[in-house]
């Protein structure tokens, strides 16, 4: 038998539990046609070989909440995340700098800032951004993607729009706007920008999947397309499928469609009511590289911007909303609406919810939409399940519904997330082996660029469950290395409803895998995050290359027998 290329010399962790272990991997048209070990030169007849020079080989990662187009405009951003930035003071000189090289009245744009983190422990004020910007439009994003802070010239351009409900300009000691905009009001700036073109949405998705294959992610859902409050246009779908067309998509995408691009359309009278978008189109269209997954529907806020709905308020205040217990982005009555439409019309809904009394309206909402319209393997998600109580686990189990966590938080916002909650409820948060405990699957996110999206740093804190100031976070929630990388591979796919093509090495999957540069998998764990990629493979064909295996391989026809 002849196939496409043999990888040999590797150390693959397939996570088939038929053969976990394997050196040697056979692709034909970008999959896995035979897993087994050097044997397989001699049984079968390859175009090409590549020697994978002995290393850790596992199936490609999978981010399974990210914001990718997000992430790769932002890379022309100011960086203003902490490190580099210490203090407000910081933040501003930054901006002064940037402004110093825009054209006058052009924008600055910064992103990645969490006031956790800065010395004065607030957010810049409209006056300071005035101070060091007095010309220009200023825009700085919070890393939790829930807040911004903008200066006096953008506050004045906002002034005559309504504020949407689901959103708050904050105020100063005399009812003025301090410059911190919340939540669904962050529209109201998002209008001076966005949309887009379709080119420059094309070129972030070009800058970021480099980034990615270089970080061994060969599969990505995209948190939020065509509206609301992450998209950048109504035509992003269209961008991707043009960044595919021009070869500059190296990562299979699964796009979670915003709910605010679904519509009531007409259809025949003795049919059911359809909630999509326009043609039809709903869960599972497309293709391997390209499909649509889900829709994306908000429901409240941030934990460490203190805005998600918690039953009680948050630990030392500060937190948003009427009691100091966050709110709701879409009033609880809409959201089970929007939520029944959608699972009634066929949706996998992902729905966001951080604070524990979100996700208890939500897990309500998706039990009456199912008692209502019974459907089979719905996979309805909970993107983020930030804080949950104990007593509601069970209900998650039952209802089929996956928890989407993110782990890299542990460290990089956990500080701020325990200051959040406080001590009684900080065991309730971003849960992750209470769930694989009972059963639950368990995908791997990264919700990047919310915090940095490689995945083996967000596999070391599922593993280490530290924070960035070296405290625990919840050591009972720690995972293995090997649950750790499953819900990475595995467990993502399952939460797409791909585990039939990938997620494991075996035949007839997917040939996605990556190519580490040391064995995760005995090293001391405090090493994991700093473990190189080496190379990554998707669909057979090598994508990134630190180490020229391309190259080192034996490349000629017909280099095995027979
Ligand atoms: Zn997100």
């Amino acid at each position: 038998m002849r196939v496409d290329k043999i990888f040999h010399r590797g150390q693959f962790h397939t996570f088939d539990p038929a053969r976990p272990r394997a050196t040697a991997m056979a692709v034909t048209a970008g999959r896995i046609v035979a897993m087994g070990d050097e044997g397989l030169l001699d049984l079968l007849s390859a175009d090409h070989t590549v020697d994978l020079g002995g290393h850790t080989v596992v199936p490609g990662f999978n981010d399974a909440h990210n914001h990718m187009v997000f992430y790769g405009m932002s890379l022309a951003d100011v960086d203003i995340s902490s490190p580099p930035m210490h203090s407000v003071a910081d933040i501003c000189e930054a901006v002064r700098r940037r402004a110093a090289e825009t054209p006058l009245g052009g924008w600055v744009l910064g992103a990645g800032y969490d006031q956790n983190k800065l010395a004065e422990r607030r957010h810049p004020t409209a006056q300071e951004l005035d101070a060091v910007a007095p010309n220009h439009r200023v825009w700085l994003r919070h890393t939790s993607g829930h807040m911004c802070t903008v200066n006096s010239m953008v506050l004045a351009e906002i002034a005559s729009m309504p504020v949407p409900s689901g959103g708050e300009l904050a105020m100063d000691a005399d009812g003025r706007p301090n410059g911190l905009v919340l939540e669904q009001a962050q529209l109201m700036v998002r209008s001076l920008v966005f949309p887009v073109t379709v080119d420059r949405m094309v070129d972030a998705i070009s800058q970021a999947s480099q980034r990615y294959v270089s970080e061994g992610v060969t599969s990505a859902t995209e948190a939020g397309v065509g509206g609301g409050l992450v998209s950048h246009s109504p035509l992003e779908i269209r961008a991707w499928q043009e960044a595919r067309r021009r070869g500059m998509l190296d990562v299979r995408i699964n796009l979670l469609v915003a709910v605010e691009a679904l519509r009531h359309l007409d259809h025949a009278h003795d049919e059911d009511a359809p909630f999509a978008i326009e043609g039809g189109m709903s869960s599972g269209f497309g293709d391997e590289w390209l499909r649509i997954g889900g829709t994306k529907i908000f429901s409240d806020g941030s934990l460490i911007g203190r805005t998600s709905a918690m039953f009680e308020p948050f630990e030392g205040g500060g937190g948003a909303g009427e009691c100091g217990c966050g709110f709701f982005q879409t009033e609880p009555e809409v959201l089970r609406r929007l939520i029944l439409d959608a699972h009634r019309s066929g949706w996998q809904v992902c729905t966001h919810a951080i604070g524990d009394r979100a996700v208890a309206t939500v897990l309500d909402a998706y039990a009456d939409a199912q008692a209502a319209f019974p459907r089979s393997d719905t996979r309805h998600r909970i993107e983020h399940c930030g804080v949950i109580a104990e007593g509601l686990l069970d209900k998650v189990k039952t209802l089929g519904v996956v928890p989407v966590p993110q782990g890299r938080f542990i460290s990089e916002i956990g500080d701020g997330m325990k200051a959040a909650l406080g001590l009684h409820r900080t065991p309730d948060a971003y849960r992750q082996k209470s769930f694989l405990d009972r059963q639950i699957p368990l995908p791997g996110s990264s919700d990047r660029p919310v915090v940095n999206g490689a995945p083996l740093l967000g596999i070391h804190d599922m593993v280490n469950q530290r924070t960035a100031s070296g405290e625990p976070f919840v050591p009972a929630e720690a995972l293995t290395v090997e649950q750790a990388v499953s819900a990475y591979t595995a467990g993502s796919a399952y939460a797409a409803h791909e585990e039939g093509r990938k997620g494991r090495l075996r035949a007839g999957m997917l040939a996605d895998f990556v190519v580490l540069g040391s064995d995760i998998f005995t090293i001391d764990r405090d090493g994991i995050g700093e473990t190189r990629v080496e190379a990554t493979v998707v669909g057979g064909e090598i994508a990134y290359d630190r180490i020229g295996i391309r190259n080192g391989g034996r490349s000629s026809s017909s280099s095995a027998g027979l």
